[in-house]
């Protein structure tokens, strides 16, 4: 690939210009340049080249510029490039099918969105249909989305200026290490999560209780593995109180843990199988080569709207250049088990390798992970747990990005999600840049 130098410094002036950016103040930013990327490598316009261990915001799990996905893309390209949802279509349909194969169990049909919060919006309104309730609980360290009802149902600070939608109630999840229950075992923090959960469920009244919306493991919040049987335990209130349970797997689904679904993948549920009752993705069910999202929906949620209209659609759902992404994805993932692979790299590479990058290191508090989907808890003070400044990010993000590493942050924690694609050797690459950035922090 030939590089244009003065490209980059003309994206540069026209982003600064004209491009209006998310969650931001204007004024001072200064965005990065890329250029390009393949696998698990990008490289800006100097021709310097990074490890993505950002997957860009935890999407790109089967890397950059897949050539399957790419050749999916173009032949689609080639064939139709818009329908309208009401008509049937084949590449549709085989999307459908093939995430339904994967989620197995009782799920039955797919409703196509274009991201994440639409797919969180239209769950969301089905557990309100198909209940007749309005309240939806979701957790205070969560995300879900940048719209009506899943910016609300968000836990964290982008809510609070956003907070138009009503019936809405959270509550606290499992999190051990920084527990909001006096918890020192994984256990009593599942047990006191779950005893918290069912009183509020009784304090805000069950029979106004809509849906519970959980993140099957937290992303943006932090990578919070729920402990043994917590899961199960949730599924068991919502049984027993009627509501409907939306587990969101936008960023957690798709091979990020070394399986299709968090909620398949033993290190969250505890082995047991947690069946929700919907399930929203987005991100890496076509690594967002063209943006779409969903709801896998069940047996008995999709046939409660056989003769009921169900009020809701887009111009763009199952639009099908997205879903010839979403096929050539998942299609490409099975052949080269590539799913196996973020197991492996998870267990065998970058659990064992930040776990000794924390003993070398007093800065990081905790690891916590899966697959390829992991988080370094940075503390100023090992013993109050104390969150480390942004200044320590700032500098470390720097440090990292000096070394040739693009890295993913979020609060005072650095989080470690490459592609699912990535090798046992970009892993220990990356290590050492790691160690060395944190070395440089620490002098
Ligand atoms: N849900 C979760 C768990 C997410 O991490 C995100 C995005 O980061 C969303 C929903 C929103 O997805 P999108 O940005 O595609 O709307």
């Amino acid at each position: 690939v030939t590089i244009d130098a003065s490209e980059g410094t003309r994206a540069f002036s026209l982003d600064r210009a004209h491009v209006f950016h998310s969650w931001s103040a204007q004024g001072a930013l200064a965005p990065w340049v890329p250029a390009g990327g393949l696998g698990t490598t990008i490289w800006d316009y100097e021709g310097k080249r990074y490890l993505d261990f950002s997957s860009q915001l935890v999407n790109t799990n089967i890397g950059h510029q897949h050539p399957a996905v790419v050749a999916a893309i173009k032949a689609q390209a080639d064939v139709m490039t818009t329908i309208a949802p009401a008509h049937a279509n084949i590449v549709r349909g085989e999307a459908a099918s093939r995430i339904l194969e994967r989620a197995g169990g009782h799920f039955s049909k797919v409703f196509f969105t274009n991201g994440g919060a639409d797919a969180n919006e239209n769950a969301i309104r089905m557990a309100r249909l198909v209940t007749g309730r309005d309240k939806v609980l979701s957790t205070y360290r969560s995300y879900h989305g940048n719209t009506g009802a899943a910016v609300v149902a968000t836990g964290d600070w982008r809510r609070v200026p956003n907070e138009y939608a009503r019936g809405h109630v959270h509550f606290f999840g499992p999190f051990l290490y920084r527990s909001e229950f006096w918890a020192t075992t994984p256990e009593q923090e599942s047990e006191r999560a779950l005893h918290h959960l069912e009183r509020v469920i009784q304090a805000e009244g069950p029979q106004s209780i809509a849906a519970i919306l959980i993140e099957t493991i937290p992303g943006t919040a932090g990578v919070l593995v729920p402990p043994p049987g917590y899961l199960a335990g949730v599924r068991a209130l919502a049984d027993a109180y009627g509501i409907v349970l939306i587990f969101d797997e936008v960023m957690c689904g798709f091979g990020r843990t070394g399986e299709w679904f968090s909620f398949v993948t033993p290190a969250a549920t505890g082995g047991e199988r947690v069946q929700p009752d919907l399930v929203t993705f987005a991100k890496g069910v076509n690594s967002g080569y063209v943006p779409a999202g969903g709801v896998i929906i069940s047996d008995s949620i999709a046939n409660a709207f056989d003769e009921e209209v169900f009020p809701g659609g887009l111009t763009y759902s199952g639009h099908p250049l997205a879903m010839a992404a979403i096929v050539g994805t998942l299609d490409a993932m099975a052949d080269e088990g590539i799913v196996d692979n973020a197991r492996m790299i998870g267990e065998r590479h970058l659990g064992p390798g930040l776990r000794a990058l924390a003993e070398r290191h007093p800065l990081i508090g905790e690891v916590r992970g899966v697959g390829v989907f992991w988080a370094l808890d940075l503390v100023a003070d090992p013993v109050t747990r104390e969150p480390v400044s942004p200044a320590i990010i700032g500098r470390l993000k720097k440090e990292l990005m000096a070394r040739g590493l693009l890295p993913f942050s979020a609060d005072n924690r650095i989080h470690v999600v490459p592609p699912c694609v990535v090798t046992p050797d970009e892993v220990a690459a990356a290590l050492a840049i790691y160690d060395e950035a944190f070395t440089a922090v620490e002098a």
